[in-house]
């Protein structure tokens, strides 16, 4: 059984902030899924890049609401919602839409729209399942998003996890998933006392990094809580000069 969001507030009282925007965004999820489409066979190619265009007010609206933002000031991206005008697809290439009229920096509106779209990848996983898959060049064969996190797993094997869509598939054991170095002088680990279970693995070919979960604190927590859990990890490395691919579940890319 895994750990709850309420649960690891009382384990990691330090993270509590983070960790309750993570619970309204589960709130977000659930009360999207039922605007969602169930069936595989039922995604038109317009439901393969957005919600559907029918239901894009009302789950915009349950989006501002939730996470209690000024509705008035995002008329313009609600608009281009309900036209169809936002390619979510797009998102894990870090192609951010161009939305006349609205003011805000394209670092705020793609964390808007990374927690606004994300329950439409979770559901694009659960259509198109391919867990387990190879990963190839490191990205998600699903949604194309790089990855920020990884797993050992029996065999022994590396998974690669998706921030996007959650999907999860092998890529060789060793070497950085961002940009295929293997020179184990340029990869180097960082452990903290503080944070067991978890380790960073940053590459100074592209200075980028990966964060390494073990296998008993995925199972126990689930990759989503597992990320928010290790967040003292991506201070740590970021404070080093390295860079996270891909937001966390609560679309933080950038930590400090
Ligand atoms: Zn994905
Ligand atoms: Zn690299």
């Amino acid at each position: 059984m895994t750990i709850d969001v309420q649960k690891l507030i009382e384990e990691r009282p330090h993270l509590k902030d983070p960790l309750q925007l993570y619970a309204r965004w589960q709130h977000f999820q659930e009360s999207v899924a039922e605007y969602l489409p169930k069936e595989r066979s039922a995604l038109s190619a317009e439901e393969s890049k957005a919600y559907p265009r029918a239901n894009a007010s009302d789950i915009f609206q349950l989006f501002v609401k939730i996470f209690e933002l000024p509705a008035e000031e995002f008329v313009p991206l609600q608009k281009a919602l309900e036209n169809g005008d936002v390619d979510f697809m797009r998102l894990p290439l870090g192609d951010v839409p161009e939305i006349p009229s609205l003011a805000c920096s394209d670092d705020e509106l793609a964390r808007v729209l990374f927690l606004f779209a994300r329950p439409f990848f979770q559901n694009l996983r659960t259509s198109y399942p391919l867990d387990g898959g190879q990963w190839e060049n490191g990205r998600c064969p699903l949604c194309s998003a790089q990855a920020a996190l990884a797993s050992i797993v029996e065999g022994p094997k590396r998974h690669l996890h998706c921030s996007f869509c959650s999907t999860f598939g092998t890529y060789r054991f060793t070497g950085c998933p961002n940009c295929g170095n293997t020179d184990s002088t340029q990869l180097t680990t960082i452990e903290s006392e503080d944070e067991p279970g978890c380790r960073v693995i940053t590459c100074d070919g592209c200075h980028t990094y990966v964060k390494v979960i073990e296998h008993p604190m995925l199972k126990k927590m689930g990759i989503d809580l597992a990320d928010m859990a290790s967040l003292p990890l991506d201070i740590v490395a970021q404070d080093k000069g390295f860079t996270r691919t891909v937001p966390n579940p609560i679309s933080l890319i950038k930590m400090a």
